[in-house]
């Protein structure tokens, strides 16, 4: 089965090119690209339309595992994004085995490409440091680290952290956690441990690690972490790393606010000082204020009378976002965590709104854009058929229309699709077509 993709404008950062190319695609991969026009079994009239290879996110939180099999719910939503690789088990956490769950990705398909991280917290967990506040034992150590290790030689991505939700992790477990990729050439990459002013020294402890074993370091969702006046020193830290010699990368995700439940610790007495901000940041996404903004009085009666409300904190400073992304060594990442299309609108609209926010508000031209969603996190995690569109590299290839393209998830409805993704293929074959899924199953493990 040959299929001819024509008349597009085609962006492969990887190879330099941008122009308009014809892209044919035979036994699921890049066949040939060229200006003449094949003879193929299938074609797509990509006249009009940016023809770029699958977008790639390279932080976001897999999917649930009931009784052996995937419940796909963010898989889809990140397809309809132009999404053809997600890389999961971020921030330390998997939700299952990783290695099995790559086994159900080969054995069932899953609606994108899955790559996954080995996460700390969970082998922590799952050698018997179950407490987050406290210690581990030596026994418990070198258990993690075999199982890791084990896991890494299995084709996981790397290791990923979340020290800022295990404070019982010291320095020397995250070393030995995180030494398991020396030599491998995988990355750490690591929700830090402490963010706004704190953000300094937490990205230098995860620096040490990478001094110290010689690993590439993904510095996680930064947005989030140094968004509040701290974005400048911060980019300029790691650019002294660099000159230093060391590989270290970010990722962001496009939003100016974050979302967490009102009981969280996020919220605990000291976060007006901490994102220099007042009540009125953080808006009721449930209960009888819904869609108010907080006053002191409404934050008090509804922290204590229902801790679960979900609420939005319009506290990160639009101008520290958009800096980041203006950056070279900051590339795309959703941070997409869902429960049952519930929670934050970056599982949705993540990729269409870096497009209709920040490329065609001129912050990144699109030529940058497209290798922040696919060449760099393919280089970062080593993906060598993925990210490019040299004859060889796997057929996943994502069509849109840059006019049209846009988000349209929002806090109050956060799974609601985008418009503007005109086709997306996997392997060669059409999986997405007008915004509409053809099939949710041509997903398969992509490990290293
Ligand atoms: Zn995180």
């Amino acid at each position: 089965m040959k299929t001819l993709i024509y008349g597009g404008r085609v962006i492969d950062p990887a190879n330099g090119l941008d122009g308009a190319y014809n892209l044919l695609l035979e036994h699921g991969k890049v066949a040939w690209i060229g200006t003449e026009v094949p003879d193929a079994d299938e074609t797509i009239d990509a006249t009009g339309k940016i023809v770029t290879p699958g977008f790639i996110d390279i932080h976001m939180h897999e999917d649930p595992v009931e009784d052996g099999k995937i419940r796909q719910c963010i898989f889809p939503m990140m397809l309809r994004q132009g999404v053809t690789t997600a890389v999961g088990g971020n921030c330390g956490g998997n939700v299952h085995d990783p290695v099995d769950y790559l086994n159900i990705v080969d054995r069932d398909g899953a609606a994108v490409n899955v790559a996954l991280y080995a996460g700390h917290e969970y082998f922590r967990i799952a050698a018997g440091a179950e407490d987050i506040y406290g210690g581990s034992t030596e026994a418990e150590r070198q258990e993690m680290e075999q199982n890791i290790r084990a896991a890494l030689d299995a084709g996981c991505v790397g290791v990923s952290f979340g020290l800022r939700y295990v404070p019982g992790a010291d320095k020397e477990e995250f070393f030995r956690a995180a030494g398991c990729c020396a030599g491998t050439g995988k990355p750490i990459a690591s929700h830090v441990r402490d963010d706004a002013d704190a953000i300094f020294a937490s990205i230098e402890e995860l620096i040490e690690a990478g001094r110290t074993f010689q690993i590439p370091m993904q510095i996680s969702h930064i947005g989030s972490m140094a968004g509040f006046g701290q974005m400048e020193a911060v980019l300029k830290q790691v650019e002294e790393y660099q000159a230093e010699g060391l590989d270290v990368t970010l990722d962001c995700y496009p939003y100016f606010a974050f979302s967490t439940r009102l009981g969280t610790p996020t919220y605990d007495p000291g976060w007006l000082d901490r994102y220099h901000c007042d009540y009125d940041v953080l808006e009721f996404c449930d209960g009888k204020y819904r869609g108010q903004r907080a006053t002191k009085e409404t934050f008090d009666e509804v922290r204590a009378e229902f801790p679960d409300c979900l609420t939005v904190c319009y506290v990160m400073k639009e101008e520290d976002i958009r800096l980041a992304f203006r950056h070279p060594a900051v590339m795309l990442g959703s941070d997409g965590i869902t429960d049952n299309g519930r929670g934050h609108p970056r599982c949705a609209g993540t990729f269409p709104r870096f497009l209709s926010e920040f490329v065609k508000k001129g912050d990144v031209p699109l030529f940058e854009a497209v290798k922040k969603m696919t060449v760099m996190p393919a280089l970062r995690l080593k993906l060598h058929q993925k990210g490019h569109l040299s004859v060889g590299a796997d057929g996943d290839v994502t069509i849109f229309d840059c006019e049209a393209v846009r988000d349209r998830a929002t806090f109050a409805d956060p799974a609601l699709p985008p418009e503007g993704i005109c086709y997306v293929l996997m392997g060669g074959e059409v999986v997405l077509k007008d915004g509409a899924i053809l099939r949710d199953n041509c997903g398969k493990s992509v490990r290293t």
